[in-house]
């Protein structure tokens, strides 16, 4: 479960410039002066100045290591230096202030005397573990340093108490290398390969077999080889080595790994990390020690039970670095009953404390358990919902509390078809593009849409690979297992019909070289031609070249009849979860949906209505495109007329399909919005096809056709299609398009009313700047209607209303609400216009943007709240100022993100609309919102 912070808090996620972090320091150092802000936390004793709230503090582990002293766990004392802390330490030009110095000191001689110990005695030395821990766990990329405070004194110290000296030395001379590579820097290789020469020189064969003697001469190389790479001896004195682990630390936190996984998982970099200084306890004394790590429950599935690992006679890096093979947790109960029991107690204690699955890591020495961490385990979706439904059955959450278990985007992961991972292991990964849509897809590659078609018919399965798809795609898109191009983003056609469809897609896969022509993709050397495998997962982006079989999820199977509800568990969990969402949340949900299979199934998803249906999407079914073109070829009113009354019966049906399937809950039908030449051949392709004609390659009937077609073509060329003729400019040149849209919605729904079954539809005019627009629309529709219902005797409730996706039509929504009955606002588009960025083309440059943190997120997927939402912000008060009852949802493609929906939340949206497959994502991102709080806060 990836810890996602707040979008607003993330806004603010920038890691402060020289000048402005002076600034900073000298703020945030003078409440230190007079009010004696603490920057270290001590735990000891059951004892521990911090707790389980303080995890902006002290970090995750910080955090949850206070609280498990405080609750008289055996957890070995220490001390946590706040993320604060680190914080002065990088604006302090990576120095922390003498007065923190001071108190990590005044800890350090604490944690002496709970303990006993000193450090570098010869008798009972001190020996301490430096970690990292920042709010959100970022496992294994930041660094960690063991057995400090080890030095030529304490090692004997270490002996004597022991009375073991190859423990002793096998522990200096792991605290040497640790120190060596991870403070001072110098590769691992150095020491390994001096740790080889003595192995090879006493003809040991495995490390175990270097007796005392041995590692006293491994450590004497060790420490040459610090002398000769850093210039200096290494440090003998125990403060001096903590004080150069910690600034390690806090320096790790900015290594390239960090960095990436903060940029992955959405982790601000402001945040810091905190460092946790603690007593040393030691798995590696002997066949009685081990170490190890688990989770309460199984972090794949969500089954209940004992999950983990452990090694005897080992440290804790041993376990990480995969050096020998850990045994499964379970048998530890042979090897220590009495810990393993214990760990089974306390672990159980620790989830119904925290009311989660743990996951934690102990160390035994000499059969005494010690705990040394526990956190939040992060889970796959799927045992999300299985562990959130779990914890309710068993009465330690309720069902709102059970809502902020599972993070709302990983419900998608229960909806897609499955690699069987085993099977998907084995194979590489050729490239990664844009997870688009959810889904695991693989089948032949084929290069067009036809193509595709033509081969799913021989009961074939195709991905269709596409340099992009445009909208005469579809009908190959819809057959196809998956949709993979090499352009495009997030919100590029293939990526929100991908996701509209719930068509695993992945996007923008610039590594895919597709030559059409010749019908072979190439791929980092590699080739695929047509008819051979590929697949890919729509949830990571990752693409192999192969084939790897896939299946339906049960929660499909479900929803589709094809299996019974009582038969599926997840599916019942699923639904169980969901309709706890539902009795939270307080927006609407509904889905954007153009047929009435899309619209059937977004239903059954939860959607009580639909938020945007895209009448030209239905332009493209079969036998249709070619009426359409008759309608934007023609020369005069009438055979406009002509055509548009061959399509009105077609786009009838299709509304009183989509107002069916929607049992009478609101059907918001957008009414045409592409630029024409979008229904028309390329321009290039119909150059070529003249040029052949003229050849004499084919009749002269054909000839003029195409011509004429031509000549259409680059009449309605644009330069800028997204700023030009579409939209509701479309509706005030041909009033007569609106005219047959409108009459085709009221027909259908009068027929409906006829039949006893209500539809409610509301007439949507998009990219409205003007009122004057809106307005004159308005007339066409209302006249159409009173037409219409006069006619058939049948009285519709019906609303018309606009989109808000120029910047303009925001900004006056005053003037716009005096027309419009409701607002539906289109962030694709509003985005686009707020920051000047086309939607098709941002993808080359957003991702460069996102490096250099000029932007946190790409805003065409999570909104913009600053910008663009301020915008949403302005209309959405303006216009409810102007007309109380104005109704306000959002359409585009932000409709579907959770943290997005918390925004809409905010600013008081009535509903969001989604695409079919992400209704549940929406349902469950709504009712967190309405807690308002966020999974990871
Ligand atoms: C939008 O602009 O947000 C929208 C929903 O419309 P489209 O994506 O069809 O332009
Ligand atoms: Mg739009």
């Amino acid at each position: 479960m990836a810890k996602k912070p707040a979008a607003t808090k993330k806004r603010a996620a920038t890691r402060p410039s020289p000048k402005k972090a002076g600034a900073r320091s000298r703020k945030s150092s003078a409440p230190a002066r007079s009010s004696r802000k603490k920057y270290v936390y001590l735990f000891a004793n059951g004892k521990a100045d911090g707790d389980r709230t303080m995890k902006d503090l002290l970090g995750g582990k910080g955090s949850g290591l206070a609280e498990m002293t405080n609750a008289g766990l055996p957890v070995p004392p220490g001390f946590t230096i706040t993320t604060e802390a680190c914080n002065l330490w990088y604006a302090n030009h990576r120095h922390l202030p003498k007065t923190i110095e001071d108190e990590m000191l005044a800890a350090v001689r604490r944690l002496e005397q709970v303990t006993g110990a000193q450090f570098g005695s010869t008798e009972n030395p001190l020996l301490v573990s430096v970690r990292s821990g920042a709010k959100f766990s970022m496992p294994g990329m930041m660094d960690t340093i063991l057995n400090l405070g080890l030095n030529d004194q304490a090692v004997e110290g270490l002996k004597r108490r022991t009375s073991n000296g190859r423990f002793a030395f096998d522990s200096y001379r792991r605290f040497i290398q640790m120190f060596g590579n991870v403070v001072l820097e110098i590769p691992k290789d150095a020491f390994e390969h001096e740790f080889e020469a003595v192995k090879a020189e006493r003809g040991a064969r495995i490390d175990t077999d270097l007796g005392e003697e041995a590692l006293r001469e491994v450590v004497a190389r060790y420490k040459k080889v610090v002398a000769s790479r850093t210039h200096h001896p290494f440090p003998q004195d125990p403060f001096e080595q903590l004080r150069m682990s910690r600034d390690a630390v806090f320096r790790s936190w900015n290594n390239p790994r960090a960095k990436q996984y903060r940029r992955i998982y959405e982790i601000p970099d402001h945040i810091g990390t905190a460092v946790n200084v603690q007593k040393m306890v030691f798995g590696n004394t002997g066949e009685r020690s081990a170490t190890g790590v688990g989770f309460t429950r199984n972090p794949a599935t969500g089954a209940r039970e004992f999950f983990g690992e452990f090694l005897v006679n080992a440290q804790g890096e041993d376990v990480v670095a995969g050096i020998r093979t850990p045994q499964p947790i379970n048998e530890l109960q042979k090897v220590m009953p009495h810990a393993y029991q214990e760990l089974r107690d306390i672990t159980a204690r620790l989830e119904r404390h925290y009311k989660d699955v743990q996951d934690f890591e102990f160390t035994i020495e000499e059969d005494k358990l010690y705990m040394l961490q526990t956190r939040s385990g992060k889970r796959t979706g799927y045992a999300a919902v299985v562990i959130a439904t779990d914890l309710v059955a068993e009465r330690l959450l309720t069902p709102k509390e059970a809502l902020l278990l599972v993070e709302p985007a990983s419900l998608s992961q229960l909806l897609s078809p499955v690699f069987d991972p085993a099977e998907w292991k084995k194979m590489p990964v050729a490239t990664k593009g844009l997870p688009a849509s959810p889904g695991a897809a693989s089948g032949q590659a084929v290069f067009t849409a036809d193509h595709a078609v033509d081969w799913a018919q021989q009961g074939k399965k195709v991905v269709l690979v596409r340099k992009e798809t445009a909208p005469d795609d579809i009908h190959g898109m819809e057959v196809a297992q998956g949709v993979l191009t090499a352009t495009g983003g997030m919100t590029s056609h293939a990526a929100v019909v991908g996701r509209q469809m719930g068509k695993p897609s992945v996007v923008g896969a610039g590594a895919l070289v597709i030559d059409e022509k010749n019908r072979v993709v190439t791929v980092n050397n590699q080739t695929i031609r047509e008819g051979e495998f590929v697949s890919f997962d729509g949830l990571t982006g990752e693409v192999k070249l192969g084939q790897v079989a896939t299946k339906p999820s049960e929660i499909l199977q479900v929803l589709a009849g094809k299996m019974k509800a009582e038969a599926s568990d997840i599916y019942q969990r699923f639904s169980k979860l969901l309709s706890w969402a539902d009795k939270v949340r307080t927006l609407g949900i509904r889905a954007n949906a153009d047929l009435p299979d899309q619209a059937e199934l977004a239903y059954a998803f939860g959607a009580r209505g639909i938020g945007l249906c895209r009448t030209e999407h239905m332009f493209f079914g079969e036998g249709r495109i070619e009426k359409v073109q008759r309608m934007i070829l023609a020369e005069t009113e009438a055979e406009r007329r002509a055509a548009l009354a061959e399509l009105l019966p077609l786009q009838r049906a299709d509304f009183y399909g989509v107002l069916k399937a929607m049992h009478g809950e609101p059907v918001t039908i957008r009414t045409i919005d592409p630029p024409l030449h979008e229904f028309l051949p390329k321009r290039e392709d119909l150059m070529v096809e003249v040029a052949k004609l003229e050849g004499g390659w084919g009749g002269q009937k054909e000839l003029a056709v195409k011509r004429a077609l031509l000549a259409r073509v680059e009449q309605l060329h644009e330069f800028n299609p997204m700023l030009g003729h579409r939209g509701v400019r479309l509706g005030i040149t041909y009033p007569e398009i609106t005219e047959m849209q409108a009459r085709a919605i009221f027909e259908a729904a009068c027929q409906l009313a006829k039949e006893g079954i209500k539809a409610t539809p509301e007439v949507m005019i998009p990219l409205v700047s003007h009122v004057k627009e809106l307005r004159d629309q308005k007339v066409i529709v209302d006249r159409v209607a009173a037409e219409v219902m006069k006619e058939q005797g049948v009285k519709i409730k019906y609303l018309v209303g606009t989109m808000i996706e120029v910047p303009r039509g925001a900004v006056t929504a005053d003037e716009v609400a005096t027309e419009a009955e409701f607002f539906s606002f289109g962030t694709n588009d509003l985005t686009q216009l707020v920051f000047g960025f086309s939607r098709d083309d941002a993808g080359k440059f957003l991702s460069v943007y996102q490096e250099k943190k000029i932007l946190d997120r790409d805003p065409f997927q999570s909104i913009d709240t600053v910008g663009v939402g301020g915008v949403v912000a302005i209309a959405c008060e303006k216009g409810r100022k102007a007309r109380p009852s104005l109704k306000l949802g959002v359409c585009g493609e932000h409709g579907g993100d959770p943290s997005s929906i918390h925004f809409f939340h905010k600013v008081g949206l009535n509903y969001v609309s989604a695409s079919p497959y992400r209704i549940p994502v929406a349902r469950l991102a709504a009712a967190q919102a309405a807690m308002q709080v966020k999974v990871g806060d």
